[in-house]
Order: structure tokens, then C-alpha cells, then sequence
């Protein structure tokens, strides 16, 4: 266990020397290096000891910053200059930045230490973290079981105290699905709050960057650095920035939406009776009001996001052709074999799959009938949020319809796997921000995630009605 709950308790602890950051930084060293069987890092930078050595003089001397001491793990696919990035795939296993992503500048900045790169699915294309170059991660609960998808790693670190927080991308669910999956907290924020410059792009119009914590303090503050303009990210937004820790604790009253949608058919018992009963305990608080709402068109919200997001995909991996970034086939004389070899044995098989059905549905003769149409449907879905929010603050739903399941047993059904992104997909589609919560067990002992969702840009209301359900839900 930590010798502290947040990061504002570290910061005091360390302040007073209760604690030294070069021990804390080595004791998460010596942790990554027991757990190696989890397989949730890529690369473990040991250079963090010479960081926490600089932090904690400047604690003492007074000139830190709001995250100082902070011991962060980063997703490998976000860039950090002269550090290997791979995004877990061959094709980019020689590839080290050249520069560094703007949301990890704002970490350093703010004097956060970075103690590694974690593992995930290859470019950030799975549901649960097996289609990694660098092997398979486990999930610390139960070590048969997959962390979830694709930020396994991510979510593994902060789950097995190998950090304090880290860092993860969601597409279509990667934070919040795996946040689930290991029983800790992580948020999407809304699309255009955090810059995605040096995020490795997969589906450009979906990715957004997103921190997993242990508890809401730490999402709340790492937020309020991560967020904002920047001039090479021109879908990032000129919006304010609120304080969201200081916002934390408002006492509003919220009215909750709970959409039919997300409660029928391919949920699982277990979770719907937990989630359920939250319902029922939570509604006897005067300050939280439930009321029932439609979200009719998130039964396509699946199908629209394969079709979107594997036609981004098709476009924005077709730079690794061996030439300008990567591993290059070396054997052929001619330019397009050597373009074919680099690919065929470069990427994986998912990101092959993507590949080609989004070549498929992005091909002049089909265009219409699938692109063209679920562009039409991604809007039907924003609107139903649009309604949705007129009369609701927040939405509840469960994360996924199932708690983490067996290595290997839905890695030869992709449409199965793809199910497990059922209820996070609409909120990538409309952009709008989600966090996971943890709530409880299944009978297996394994976590069980709550979904909250809030209109654009309202993360400070999303994470305040997070707070309050889990101090409820815990009292
Ligand atoms: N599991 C989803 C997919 O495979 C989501 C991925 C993501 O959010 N990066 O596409």
C-alpha cells in the first residue's frame, strides 16, 4: 500500500521530508521490477531516481510545480522525446521520438516524474491488451484474466500501485473500459480539451488522452494541467480551464439519467443488480434525483464506430510504409514489395483487420452505403446526447456488460470482442466526456465499473457527481 491517499497528501508529506521521493520513486522501481509478470511496461525509465532528485530540491527550496513528485506512467503510444515509442507494434520497434507530446510537456512542467511507458494493444486497437507486440498484460486481481483494453497497461500500473497515475488514449473506451476491468478510476475527457499532439493517431476524430488515478483528486487535478489550447493541436479548444479540484466538493443538486438502452439485453446480472441497488440506496439522497431517459440510436453505435474509426485508421497508418518511420524490409529490390514485406510482417493482425475494412468502406464503390451513412448516424447519436442533456446533468451506465474475462476467450471471436465496447463507443461518437468508477465485485471477486457521462466540456460536473456517489456509496 502507498503511505498516502492523493497526490495533495503527498506533496505535504513530502514536504515535511515524512516521506523522501527518491525512496518512493525507487520503492515503485523495485515494484515494477516484482510484477514483471503483469507485463504492464514497455520500458521503465530508471533515469526517474535523477528526476526525483532535482523534484525534491525544488520542493525544499520552494519553485515546484502542482505536480511535483507525481510518479506517472505514459501510454506507449504518446511521444516523449529521445524515448522509445511503439505503440506495441514491430513495425515501430526501433522508433524513438523526436519530440515530446504536448500533454506529457505539461506533466514535466508541472514536475511530475515519468517512470515508464506502458504496454498496450497495438496502436491502441483492442479491448483487452493481447494484441500487443510485447506480449499479453495480466490483470493484478486475477492474473488468468485480461486488464482490458487497449490502455491495459496503463490501467495495470496504477491498479498494482506501480505509480501513482498514468496515462491512457480512448477511441472508443481504451481508459474507461480497462478502468473498469482493474477496479480504479479513469476519465475520457470531452474531445478538444487535451491537445493530441504527439498521440500517435488512430481514429483522429475519436482519440482523446485521459489519466487513470486511485481516486477522483488526482484525475481532478492531473485535468486542470493536462487541458487546454495548443497552437499544434487545431481541434483542441479555447475554452476555460476550471479549477476541478477545487470544484469538487460543490454541493449541487444533480439530476441523473439512466438511458433504458444501456440495461437491456447482453448486460450481465450480476452487474445490473449492483448497479441496481446503487440506484435504489442513492435515491434516497435528496440531493440526487434518477430519473428514466432514451438513447434510441446507441444501438448503432458499434457498427457506426468500426465503420468511422477503421476508415480514420486505414488512412493515418498508411505513413508506416517503411520509409519514413520504422522497420523497413531490407530483402526486396523493388519499392512496392518492399512497401508490401514492411506491412505484412510489420503490423498485427488486428490492425491488419482494421486496415482493410477500412480500405473496404472507404472504397469509391462503398463509400456511400457505409462511410457516408454512418457519418449520418454518428450525428443521430450526438443529437440523442444533445436531448439527452436537456434534461439530465449526468448519465449513468454500466462501463461493460461484463466483468474482465479469461485470456484467450474472446480472442478468436472479434465481433465479440468488439461487444465489450457496447456502452463507451457513443460517448467517443458525440465527444462528450466519461468517467469509470469503481462500485463493486462480481461474485468472483471482480471489479465492477460505473459509467458517468456529461455534456461537452463539463468534466468539473461529471467529476463532481463522481465524488459524490463514491462518498455515498462508501459511507
Ligand atoms: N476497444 C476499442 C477498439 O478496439 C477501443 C479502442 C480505444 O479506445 N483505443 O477500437
Amino acid at each position: 500500500m502507498l503511505q498516502y491517499k492523493n497526490h495533495l497528501e503527498k506533496l505535504a508529506k513530502l514536504k515535511v521530508k515524512e516521506i523522501s521521493l527518491i525512496e518512493n520513486v525507487q520503492t515503485f522501481l523495485d515494484k515494477i521490477e516484482l510484477n514483471k509478470d503483469l507485463n504492464a511496461f514497455n520500458f521503465v525509465f530508471e533515469d526517474a531516481l535523477e528526476q526525483a532528485k532535482i523534484v525534491e530540491e525544488k520542493i525544499f527550496n520552494g519553485t515546484y510545480g502542482k505536480l511535483a513528485g507525481m510518479v506517472i506512467a505514459i501510454k506507449d503510444v504518446l511521444a516523449i522525446k529521445d524515448k522509445p515509442l511503439t505503440c506495441s507494434s514491430k513495425i515501430l520497434e526501433n522508433f524513438n521520438s523526436v519530440y515530446t507530446a504536448t500533454a506529457i510537456q505539461k506533466l514535466i512542467d508541472e514536475d511530475a516524474i515519468i517512470i515508464g511507458k506502458t504496454n498496450c494493444d497495438e496502436f491502441a486497437m483492442g479491448s483487452s491488451n493481447e494484441n500487443s507486440a510485447f506480449g499479453k498484460v495480466l490483470n493484478p486481481i486475477d492474473k488468468t484474466r485480461v486488464p482490458g483494453g487497449s490502455s491495459g497497461g496503463s490501467a495495470v500500473a496504477v491498479a498494482a500501485n506501480l505509480c501513482d497515475v498514468s496515462l491512457g488514449t480512448d477511441t472508443g473506451g481504451s481508459i474507461r473500459q480497462p478502468a473498469s476491468f482493474c477496479g480504479i478510476f479513469g476519465l475520457k475527457p470531452t474531445y478538444g480539451r487535451v491537445s493530441r499532439y504527439g498521440l500517435t493517431a488512430f481514429a483522429s476524430s475519436f482519440d482523446t488522452i485521459g489519466p487513470f488515478a486511485n481516486n477522483v483528486e488526482d484525475i481532478a487535478l492531473i485535468l486542470s494541467v493536462l487541458s487546454g489550447k495548443d497552437e499544434f493541436d487545431s481541434t483542441s479548444k479555447e475554452i476555460d480551464i476550471p479549477n476541478f479540484l477545487e470544484l469538487l466538493n460543490e454541493k449541487n443538486k444533480i439530476k441523473i439519467g439512466i438511458p433504458q438502452e444501456f440495461f437491456g439485453e447482453g448486460l450481465n446480472e450480476e452487474i445490473k443488480n449492483i448497479i441496481q441497488k446503487k440506484i435504489d440506496f442513492l435515491s434516497q439522497n435528496e440531493k440526487i434525483e434518477f430519473v428514466d431517459i432514451h438513447l434510441p440510436h446507441n444501438q448503432y453505435s458499434i457498427a457506426t464506430y468500426y465503420i468511422l474509426t477503421t476508415a480514420e485508421a486505414s488512412a493515418n497508418l498508411q505513413r508506416y510504409d517503411g520509409v519514413r518511420y520504422g522497420v523497413r524490409d531490407k530483402n526486396q529490390n523493388e519499392l512496392d514489395e518492399m512497401y508490401t514485406q514492411t506491412r505484412s510482417n510489420g503490423f498485427g493482425k488486428e490492425v491488419k483487420r482494421r486496415i482493410m475494412l477500412g480500405t473496404y468502406v472507404l472504397s469509391s464503390g462503398y463509400y456511400d452505403a457505409y462511410y457516408t451513412k454512418a457519418q449520418k448516424v454518428r450525428r443521430l447519436i450526438q443529437e440523442d446526447f444533445q436531448n439527452a442533456f436537456k434534461k439530465v446533468d449526468v448519465i449513468l451506465t454500466p462501463t461493460s456488460p461484463f466483468t474482465a474475462f479469461k485470456i484467450g476467450e474472446k480472442l478468436s471471436n472479434p465481433l465479440e470482442m468488439y461487444l465489450s465496447d457496447i456502452y463507451t463507443t457513443s460517448a467517443n461518437l458525440a465527444g462528450i466526456p466519461g468517467i469509470s468508477i469503481p462500485v463493486g465485485n462480481d461474485s468472483n471477486g471482480l471489479p465492477i465499473g460505473l459509467q458517468l457521462l456529461a455534456n461537452q466540456f463539463n468534466e468539473a460536473l461529471l467529476l463532481q457527481t463522481a465524488k459524490k456517489l463514491i462518498h455515498k456509496i462508501n459511507e
